[in-house]
């Protein structure tokens, strides 16, 4: 019986495939990809020729067997998305759980992954965090999710595209205030950056310089402050007064 390869492509740099992702590329019978035309791009730079079958959220369900019976047959796949994991954010998870379900051998071929890339370098606490893929494109939606939020302490990691990223940072303005946040823009290509600020910072910085709304982003927002944090804060804010009233010093 066949495996399934689920393999990280690069999600800018070449370079960032590994040398065995190469290699099972060009070892299975087939690779089953999002976009079989961008996948056709990669396969032709790595010097590749290899039959594409498209795998997207339209036909994902509809594959299911079709591929599973060349598994049976003794075919190995590779499963691959545009760019870096699939299943993050990308087709592939419909797919992955019914072949487990069926018992299949399904291996992870680890790479890039923007999420991972974006914490990675932040400097925004990740012994916790939480994903949440993409905003909603509703403005009562998203305000909803934000609010649903805001007392979470993890760090909070979003994707964002060029076309919404003005709106979700607004969005977060509005349900996060002062937030602290982290923008991470065009990772591993030519113009990566890294924005640090508020959600009201961000977008300013974004009017002086409108080439930081293009590209694509990882949004990470600060966790909330636990409620006993803030209060001790708090505390020590209201005997620090006390002790500054107390020694006379006019405030
Ligand atoms: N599967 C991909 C991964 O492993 O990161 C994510 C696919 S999702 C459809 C595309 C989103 O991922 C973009 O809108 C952006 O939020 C994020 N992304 C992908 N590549 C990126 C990059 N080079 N820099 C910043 N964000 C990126």
């Amino acid at each position: 019986i066949g495996t399934l390869y689920v393999v990280a492509t690069p999600i800018g740099n070449l370079e960032d495939l590994s040398p065995r992702a190469a290699r099972l590329l060009g070892e299975v019978a087939l690779v089953a990809a999002e976009d079989t035309r961008h996948t056709a791009g990669l396969l032709r730079r790595l010097g590749l020729s290899v039959p594409l079958l498209s795998l997207h959220e339209h036909n994902e369900t509809a594959r299911v067997d079709q591929l599973d019976a060349r598994l049976v047959r003794g075919e190995d796949i590779a499963l691959v998305s545009d760019a870096g994991t699939p299943l993050i954010s990308d087709p592939g998870f419909v797919l992955v759980r019914e072949l487990r379900v069926r018992g299949r051998r399904i291996v992870p071929i680890p790479g890039a992954c923007a999420l991972v890339a974006a914490l990675s370098a932040a400097g925004l606490p990740t012994d916790r965090f939480l994903f949440q893929g993409f905003l909603p494109a509703k403005a009562g939606a998203r305000r909803q999710r934000l609010q649903a939020l805001a007392n979470r302490e993890e760090t909070l990691v979003f994707y964002e595209s060029p076309h919404r990223i003005r709106d979700s940072l607004a969005a977060i303005a509005d349900a996060f205030g002062e937030r602290r946040l982290v923008l991470a823009r065009e990772l591993t290509k030519t113009f990566e950056t890294f924005l640090d600020g508020n959600a009201r910072d961000l977008l300013a910085r974004m009017d002086d310089d409108p080439d930081q709304a293009r590209g694509e982003f990882v949004i990470m927002v600060a966790g909330a402050v636990p409620d006993n944090e803030a209060e001790a804060a708090h505390l020590e804010a209201d005997a620090l007064l006390s002790a500054l009233l107390a020694e006379g010093v006019g405030v």
